[in-house]
């Protein structure tokens, strides 16, 4: 008789576990004891059993001791501490690779995601959809600078890449186990992961609420981080740059050659004036602007071969702490 061999079994699982939420944080000790209190209060209703998969992003705060030091709930703890900032997408990566339940939820720290919407993802991922996208109605505490920029960038990058990124989706979501096994198996490092996330494809659904303001403390982007992760979405999902960068050429040379012959001829009928130093430098310009941007944009690319050639893990762990749920005897 054969023997199938089944995958190894994770030496924690005591029973299986329907849920896991993963909360990638970095720095947000003001927050996470009021964080932690609203998720066990929504995980302790629960039918279903769950775990909470906390990953700390290099925090230089108390987060790390906060986390690990809470009261147990009807959840499993996993803590995750990640030997230095390593990024949200890293983190949130970290964080998927130890997940256990069927079905796993993302959520921030700093309570812009409210938990209390759970059990509405839930009920939409019992109806049979692997992915469920929370959709923002509105954007509330955002600046308008940050508003119209986010809009302006997911219609590039929609209008540029093959799979269809939600707009106003961040990374508050649920995924089935299968599409988590998908994403993991994925050997990229540049983790730009709401393009991950929408690869896969699958049955999507997609749920509006109000995003809240932040808790307290400030957002952990700033401009130029958010500049590296929107250039990071396009040009790691897509390679029309390039295309655009090759058809840009083509139009140049052709009308170049179209004014290099009125030149030739004009000379031949009308003789030599030396004028036109203003169209020389426009040529010019317009030409070595459209050459440094090219060139700037193969750069991106060969950058990103570079570091995927590298092939570095994408975070290191320092340490790990675990909590089994509180046993269901003691419960009243
Ligand atoms: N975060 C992280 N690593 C980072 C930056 C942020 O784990 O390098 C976490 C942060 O603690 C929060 C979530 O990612 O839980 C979202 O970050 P933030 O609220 O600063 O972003 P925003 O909501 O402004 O987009
Ligand atoms: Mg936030």
């Amino acid at each position: 008789m054969i023997v199938m061999a089944l995958g190894p079994e994770k030496s924690n699982s005591g029973g299986a576990i329907t849920l896991s939420v993963v909360v990638p944080f970095f720095n947000e000790s003001d927050v996470l004891p009021e964080f932690h209190r609203r998720l066990t209060g929504v995980l302790d209703q629960l039918q279903e059993s769950s775990e909470i998969i906390y990953v700390d992003d290099g925090s230089q705060d108390d987060s790390w001791n906060l986390v690990a030091s809470f009261p147990e709930s009807r959840s499993d703890r996993f803590c995750i501490q990640l030997s230095r900032n390593f990024g949200k997408e890293a983190a949130m990566s970290a964080g998927l690779e130890n997940t256990r339940g069927q079905a796993v939820i993302l959520l921030d720290a700093d309570l812009q995601d409210p938990p209390e919407l759970i059990p509405v993802m839930l009920q939409q991922w019992e109806k049979g959809f692997d992915i469920v996208n929370m959709q923002r109605r509105k954007r509330n505490g955002e600046s308008w600078f940050k508003r119209t920029s986010a809009s302006i960038f997911y219609r590039l990058l929609n209008s540029l890449s093959q799979s269809e990124i939600p707009e106003n989706v961040g990374d508050f979501r649920l995924l089935d186990k299968k599409v988590i096994e998908h994403i993991n198996r994925l050997p990229e490092r540049n983790r730009y992961m709401k393009g991950i996330f929408a690869w896969p494809g699958f049955e999507q659904t997609t749920v509006l609420f109000d995003r809240d303001e932040r808790f307290c403390g400030s957002t952990k982007w700033n401009f130029l981080k958010l500049l590296g992760l929107a250039v990071d979405g396009i040009t790691s999902f897509s390679i029309k740059p390039l295309r655009i960068a090759t058809l840009m050429g083509s139009l140049v040379a052709v009308l170049a050659f179209c004014y290099g012959l009125m030149v030739v001829l004009k000379t031949l009928i009308l003789g030599e004036p030396v004028t036109g130093y203003p169209s020389m430098m426009v040529v010019q310009l317009g030409l070595g602007g459209i050459q440094l941007l090219s060139i700037g944009l193969l750069g991106e690319y060969i950058g990103r071969i570079f570091i995927e050639a590298k092939a570095r893990p994408l975070y290191l762990t320092r340490s790990v702490t675990e909590k089994k749920a509180r046993s269901e005897r003691h419960q009243h």
